[in-house]
């Protein structure tokens, strides 16, 4: 093999993070894989980083510290949801619906004049497309979608759902548009549906789901639901506490989150709580938290936080209170501020953005921004990816089975050009290329559905579209 292997690790098992280099010259592919670690311990670069540059580590809270847990979380905030639109006029029967984690993805994107859900690729193409719970076929799609392609930038018509806590959202619509299509009582229309006089638009459906979600956040009720049950919401790892401890051993450390002081208090509270003396002062437990940080600042608004940002004032600790006007004085350890801007962070810390590695896990407000705006270094947080990488692990031998057969089809066109006049008969290559479906469903575990099938099983009807269309196009 002969190449070079960069791997970046921030670890608690270590003294502090380092840059690990392995030569692969002497390593059989065997011991290659012996040394790798578990997909969840590891950490992907898509560009080189010197952490010995990084002088200051920043972190978003929600769900970058603190992870929710899954599906309790988002099945509270489903919940709520269903329990706001019942406030708002919306009929009691959709109560009934109860969540289904297995149904939503992170990315998804609403078609507020169809209501359809869609998954499409980064070039807009369309994947998946279901109505309710009704997958769409080739040709249903085509109807809406005369070039099954969508303007993902058509932000007042498409709505894209990228964040862990649309996931109860993006199941939601899929309720909704469930319940008012197979209900007797409206008239099912193109843009919406029919009551006596009255039309409801999927886009006045995706409003009051919107007005829901803010009602959610800004009401405070899923943070003081998710506050009554700490232990049932929130995973608290134990290892936490030592990472920023030495993380600061050999840099600065902040926090910036868009949450408002009492709830942060309240969740890193519980986070770093060492629960080893039950009789320890409260005070004290949170003088503790705040220790681990150079800096805190809360109520920040990101995405805005890093372009102009709002005005930056100090917390009263004591009782949560912001303190009238503008903060203009120096950085105190420990004191806790709210608002301001990524500009602001900079010169409290006296740090470049460039020295920053900021880790957050919304993809727009946490790292998109912070990079371009700033230049900060980012680390992206993605749950969903271990599993992903495990499954994609676990089933190579039918991927390359794929690929394989890829090959195969490519070779039976090779030789064609615009004179040929016979078509190639491709039908046998199609067959097999949904046998990796087949036999992974054959092989369900006793225990419960095998995770890899939806994956593999859009895989290959993906492959099988794809190829079915391109040799389509040829045939045109
Ligand atoms: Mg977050």
């Amino acid at each position: 093999m002969g190449s070079i292997s960069k791997e970046h690790s921030i670890g608690t098992d270590g003294c502090q993070m380092h840059e690990r280099r392995l030569s692969l010259k002497d390593t059989t592919s065997n011991d290659f894989r012996a040394v790798k670690r578990d997909y969840d311990h590891r950490v992907f670069v898509n560009r080189s980083l010197a952490l010995e540059k990084i002088k200051c580590y920043g972190f978003d809270m929600d769900y970058t510290l603190a992870m929710y847990s899954s599906p309790d979380h988002e099945e509270l905030g489903f919940e709520l949801l269903l329990d706001r639109l019942v406030c708002i006029g919306y009929p009691h029967e959709i109560l009934e619906y109860k969540y289904d984690p297995s149904y939503p993805t992170r990315g998804l994107v609403f078609d507020n004049l169809f209501g359809n859900l869609l998954k499409v690729d980064s070039n807009g193409n369309i994947l998946v497309c279901t109505h309710g719970f009704h997958f769409l076929k080739g040709p249903e799609i085509w109807k809406y979608y005369p070039n099954k392609i969508i303007q993902r930038d058509d932000t007042r018509r498409f709505h894209v759902l990228n964040t862990l806590f649309n996931l109860s959202e993006t199941y939601l619509y899929a309720c909704l548009v469930d319940f008012f299509t197979n209900c007797t009582r409206y008239l099912n229309c193109d843009t919406g549906y029919g009551h006596g006089n009255l039309f409801m638009s999927f886009k006045s459906i995706h409003q009051d789901v919107r007005d829901a979600m803010d009602y959610m956040h800004d009401s405070g009720c899923l943070k003081e639901k998710t506050l009554e049950d700490l232990k049932k919401y929130v995973i608290k790892d134990p290892r936490t506490p030592i990472l920023l401890s030495r993380m600061r051993e050999v840099g600065k450390v902040f926090l910036a989150t868009n949450s408002d002081y009492n709830y942060t208090d309240a969740i890193m509270t519980y986070l770093f709580d060492d629960g080893q003396d039950p009789d320890k002062d409260i005070d004290t437990i949170k003088k503790s938290w705040r220790s681990y940080f150079d800096l805190i600042v809360v109520d920040t608004r990101k995405p805005l936080f890093f372009a102009e940002g709002t005005v930056l004032r100090q917390v009263n600790t004591d009782n949560g209170k912001l303190r009238i006007g503008t903060y203009t004085g120096p950085h105190q350890h420990c004191a806790v501020y709210s608002g301001g801007s990524s500009d602001i962070v900079c010169d409290l810390l006296g740090v470049k953005g460039k020295e920053i590695l900021y880790v957050g896990d919304h993809i727009f407000g946490d790292i998109l921004k912070s990079k371009k705006k700033q230049g900060w270094r980012t680390f992206l947080v993605v749950p969903e990816l271990a599993k992903e990488l495990t499954v994609w692990g676990h089933k190579s031998e039918l991927f390359d089975e794929l690929k394989n057969l890829d090959v195969v089809l490519a070779q039976s066109y090779q030789h064609m050009d615009s004179s040929s006049t016979k078509h190639p008969d491709i039908s046998s290559i199609q067959k097999q290329i949904q046998m990796p479906h087949e036999s992974t469903v054959e092989h369900v575990s006793a225990d419960g559905p095998d995770e890899s099938k939806e994956q593999l099983y859009f895989y290959g009807k993906q492959r099988l579209t794809q190829l079915t269309h391109d040799s389509s196009e040829e045939d045109n």
